[in-house]
């Protein structure tokens, strides 16, 4: 056995695969200081390698600086990669619980049973490094409550395997054999089980960086796809959420569209930010007054969209002017003053059947240039025919640019 799996040699690669984990770790922390959670990995990876070699160095140096300073440092090591998962979820890690592994071996230390059984100190350290290693996993899946990324539920397996290949050793040191017998060779679960452990400790660290990884991709993506300054959804994802939607025939669907109402009078008479407070504050209305299945956006400037899902053409007007009267009433206030904005809101709505997402978008527009027209403050409205409804009456889909000439219906400033 020893010849194929020599336990030495493994905690050599392992060292230096911790090492080379420790350099990128800390070569990414120091590009970039805002990624604590690798500074964290890097230390934890150095505590772990100088812990390991000292106690790989068990029959060379003294006791006391073999497992006496070596089990703490790498103790040490696992505390701090539980906590470098805390600090990647924005959490603050609490140093004392990191440290209390390598603090309770300090504190056994002088023990006799610590310092004779070989079998004690086995199990010690499984279940020190099982606690820390579960811990990890825990963290893993704590943080995809808030932030689920992809690689969350591997990186969770990846910290509880471990973990139960650390536990896994306490029956085998107990009830299989000790992991060193008398004359120094080590029993084949220790040299097994601690290849597997040196591969996915491996596994642990790099899930960091997976993770690290999967967080930047989500950040740019939600940074593609939101508004700056109010958190709405943009006009890109806006067309690509609905889009989606429009493909699914038989279900009403209304389409509004938002335009405030001599917008750039606030801007001329309050300033540019008493603007910016005037669109925050309205697309906090607009998330807030709409049903939980509506998607809204900002279309850029002073514009903004709304797709109901399920909603006929009363329903669509109807929702569409409780909104304009609730902007109406709103009191923004700015700078110990109140502002106050009206909207003019076009409504188009498909029936069953489906429609292009451009034709849709082209009536609302037509409907909201009719509501400006019309002296602004009002909703305006059209029913367009389906694609069914179409190609039954008129001459099918391509006509449905024609239907714009729908039921238009009106609803006035109270
Ligand atoms: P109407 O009733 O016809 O819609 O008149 P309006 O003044 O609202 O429309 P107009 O298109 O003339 O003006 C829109 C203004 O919106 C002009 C632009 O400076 C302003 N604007 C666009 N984006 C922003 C922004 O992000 N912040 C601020 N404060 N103003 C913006
Ligand atoms: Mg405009
Ligand atoms: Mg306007």
């Amino acid at each position: 056995m020893e010849q194929f799996l020599h336990l030495p040699t493994i905690m050599v690669v392992y060292a230096l695969g911790t090492l080379v984990v420790a350099v990128i770790s800390l070569g990414i922390w120091w590009r970039d200081r805002s990624n604590r959670a690798f500074a964290v990995l890097g230390l934890a990876s150095v505590a772990g390698i100088v812990g390991a070699v000292l106690h790989g160095l068990r029959l060379v140096v003294p006791f006391w600086l073999s497992t006496g300073l070596g089990f703490p440092l790498a103790f040490a090591g696992i505390g701090l990669f539980w906590s470098a998962f805390a600090v990647f979820d924005n959490r603050r890690p609490s140093y004392l619980a990191a440290f209390a592994g390598a603090l309770l071996s300090l504190a056994i230390y002088p023990l006799s049973l610590f310092q004779d059984s070989t079998v004690f100190r086995a199990v010690f350290a499984a279940a020190v490094f099982g606690v820390y290693n579960g811990l990890a996993a825990w963290e893993v899946y704590r943080g995809g409550l808030r932030e689920p990324l992809p690689f969350r539920p591997l990186a969770c397996a990846i910290n509880l395997g471990h973990a139960l290949l650390w536990l896994a050793r306490i029956p085998f040191a107990l009830f299989v054999a000790p992991p060193v017998d008398a004359q120094e060779h080590y029993a084949v679960w220790f040299v097994g089980l601690s290849l597997l452990s040196a591969l996915s400790n491996m596994f642990g660290m790099f899930s960091l960086a997976m993770l690290a990884k999967d967080r930047s991709e989500r950040r740019y993506r939600i940074a593609a796809e939101t508004d700056a300054l109010t958190g709405l959804d943009n006009r890109r994802s806006f067309i690509a959420r609905t889009e989606a939607m429009l493909a699914r025939p038989d279900e009403a669907t209304a389409m509004l569209l938002f335009d405030l109402d001599h917008f750039k009078s606030v801007n001329d008479t309050d300033g540019h930010l008493a603007g910016d407070r005037v669109l925050v504050a309205f697309s906090e209305l607009l998330r807030r007054q709409m049903p939980e299945n509506a998607v809204v956006a900002r279309f850029g400037g002073e514009e903004f969209a709304c797709l109901l899902p399920g909603a006929g053409l009363d329903e669509g007007r109807a929702i569409a002017d409780a909104f304009r009267r609730a902007v109406e009433r709103h009191l923004i206030p700015f700078e110990g003053r109140t502002l106050s904005i009206t909207v003019s809101i076009g409504v188009a709505v498909i029936g069953e059947g489906t429609v292009t997402l451009d034709l849709l978008l082209a009536s609302a527009d037509t409907m909201l240039y009719l509501a400006k027209a019309e002296g602004r403050n009002c909703v305006r409205a059209l029913q367009l025919p389906g694609a069914k409804a179409a190609a039954a009456g008129r001459g099918g889909a391509s006509d449905q640019a024609g239907a714009i000439s729908g039921r238009i219906l009106h609803s006035r400033p109270a």
